[in-house]
């Protein structure tokens, strides 16, 4: 597999009136073809911010001040804003999650279809509705001649985030970014959407980023697994070794809140205490206060990416040889 996406100690910063702010601190990753990367975390860990990063879509006041950024070997964080626009919606193409909002409420389906294809390839009107139409059906929806017509609003919540996939790829991308793409629908059009993304993976062979909340989300549809908490990647593996040996505490209490479907039993546990703000200063280990295994060294230093396994890493004390086993009493139950 090719690799398509490598981010590499990525600091993405808000200018405030209290000065810069770091949302992202020292973000490294890679995507390959026909891969699906899933970034997890609580909302605000900075997921978001680091695919709006690799997008070229931060907000205004947001900015990369270090690390590179590459898709298929060049460097983009150097690229003009005119560069830029030549990717994204063609090369790189994005789902947000609000499909209602997403689209735009005064153009037609069809209009917002044929957007990208008049932007990035030279098609005359007759090929790009046929191409509409090819791209509706692709994505499971009924009917595609007439919902070219017809107005978002004129369509349910999951049928409108068929439209946005179907936008996404109209170019064709190597890479699709999607944002909790089916936070906002019900379960059953969750599963279907989720399944529909898998299938074009592999069908297409795209390499896809998936940004989620939701560890059931992660289980259906990731290959390999980032967790995110306050800045930081804290812990990256296959989603096999996510989910039966997770190593870091945060990813434990990500996974001890999941409902167990066989465990009727289990307690929801969320993990008690909320994120840190950007502003505040947290010696040592971010996750420290929260943390039920802290120990003296978390709160003096920052501990460094531990290699569990080929494809696992912890960045957490925890993992330093000689203090592998955390103690048992302070475990999530
Ligand atoms: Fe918890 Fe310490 Fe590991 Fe941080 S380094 S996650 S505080 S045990
Ligand atoms: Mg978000």
């Amino acid at each position: 597999m090719e690799q398509l996406l490598q981010v590499n100690d990525l600091i993405t910063s808000f200018r405030t009136t209290g000065g810069k702010l770091p949302a992202v601190r020292g973000v490294s990753f890679s995507v390959n073809e026909g891969e699906t990367l899933c970034i997890v975390g609580e909302s605000g860990c900075g997921k978001s911010i680091t695919t709006l990063s690799v997008i070229g879509l931060l907000p205004n006041n947001g900015e990369i001040s270090e690390g590179s950024i590459k898709f298929q070997g060049e460097e983009l964080t150097t690229k003009k804003e005119k560069e830029l626009r030549k990717l994204r919606g063609n090369d790189i193409s994005m789902i947000f999650q609000e499909p209602m909002t997403a689209l735009n409420p005064v153009f037609t389906i069809g209009y917002q279809l044929m957007e990208p294809l008049k932007t990035h390839r030279r098609m005359s009107n007759k090929e790009m509705r046929s191409k509409s139409i090819d791209l509706l059906k692709q994505v499971g929806i009924p009917d595609p001649e007439k919902k070219l017509k017809q107005f978002p609003h004129e369509l349910s919540g999951g049928m409108r985030q068929r439209v946005l996939i179907a936008i996404a790829l109209a170019c064709n991308p190597s890479l699709l970014i999607a944002d909790e793409p089916t936070t906002a629908l019900d379960v059953t059009i969750q599963a279907q959407i989720l399944d529909l993304i898998d299938d074009l993976k592999t069908d297409l062979g795209m390499g896809v980023v998936m940004v989620t909340h939701d560890m059931g989300v992660v289980a259906e549809v990731a290959d390999r697994v980032m967790v995110m908490y306050a800045g930081n990647v804290v812990e990256t593996g296959t989603v096999d070794e996510i989910f039966s040996s997770p190593k870091h505490p945060y990813t434990k209490g990500l996974l001890a809140s999941v409902p167990n479907v066989d465990d009727t039993d289990h307690k929801l546990e969320a993990i008690p205490g909320s994120l840190p703000n950007l502003n505040e200063t947290i010696h040592g280990c971010r996750f420290h206060p929260r943390c039920p295994f802290a120990m003296e060294k978390c709160v003096e230093k920052d501990p460094p990416q531990f290699k569990v396994s080929q494809q696992q890493y912890s960045k957490c004390w925890l993992q330093e040889e000689g203090i592998s086993s955390e103690p048992k009493d302070r475990a999530y139950s």
